[in-house]
């Protein structure tokens, strides 16, 4: 795989699990919110000096004792050819694998829950399944394969036996109130929903900063998203 950074601890990446967090180069979005720039634009990715699997391998046998799970994140993960054969390793050392997903690529998701290869799965729905709203979100980068395809991972998730969650990145530039509770209407029955507000601090795509939600404003979003879904939670990291 293409590995533009490697986090060897992380407590919060993986629910209740000491984690070790590996970022992959290259997306097929473009969200301009995004915070790792660095992994998602060629012109920045030429720069990076990419991290042996090797490497990463060893390190992770080297510290069984300590870490329990791998968060394999990018950029987008499913966009490398040979994922499948790497969670296999780490799989294989007896490591948690969990995978955080754009969700362009149902296929490769449903490969890997066949196959028992991951354990957890973190997928962002930008905004509302609505395609124009859906294409602003993620850059103009939206084709209509391509949202179909992220229908079908919801779906694959919602309906599958292994743990997962479905997260939001709330921001004023993109997303009414009424946006949020048409997310939750469509992830109806999923067991796990977070909202998160978007970072001000970082370097974006955009290379510009965006409005986050007040904390009122997300409380009442909450107390509607309620009425669809039991669990919805504010995530503050
Ligand atoms: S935030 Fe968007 S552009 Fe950045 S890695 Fe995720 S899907 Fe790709």
């Amino acid at each position: 795989m293409k590995i533009g950074g490697f986090q060897e601890i992380s407590l919060l990446d993986y629910p209740g699990k000491i984690s070790s967090i590996v970022f992959t180069v290259t997306c097929n979005l473009r969200c301009p919110f995004c915070y790792v720039p660095q992994l998602v634009l060629p012109s920045k990715i030429k720069k990076l000096k990419l991290i042996p699997q090797k490497q990463i391998l060893s390190y992770l046998v080297m510290n069984k004792e300590l870490i329990d799970a791998v968060v394999v994140t990018g950029g987008e993960p499913t966009l490398q050819p040979d994922l499948y054969f790497f969670v296999k390793e780490v799989k294989s050392e007896g490591f948690l694998v969990a995978l955080e997903t754009n969700g362009t690529h149902p296929e490769i998701l449903k490969h890997l829950i066949k196959n028992k290869l991951v354990d957890y799965v973190e997928m962002d729905v930008k905004t509302r399944l609505d395609f124009n709203k859906y294409n602003q979100v993620v850059g103009g980068k939206l084709t209509m394969p391509l949202f179909q395809k992220i229908k079908e991972s919801i779906h694959t998730l919602l309906n599958s036996p292994i743990n997962y969650e479905f997260r939001t990145t709330l921001m004023k530039e993109f997303h009414s109130k009424e946006d949020i509770i048409e997310v939750c209407k469509s992830l109806k029955g999923t067991r796990n929903y977070y909202l998160q507000n978007v970072k001000t601090e970082y370097e974006t795509l955009a290379a510009k900063t965006f409005t986050p939600f007040t904390e009122k404003e997300i409380k009442e979003i909450m107390t509607q998203c309620k009425r669809f879904i039991n669990s919805v939670n504010r995530r503050t990291i």
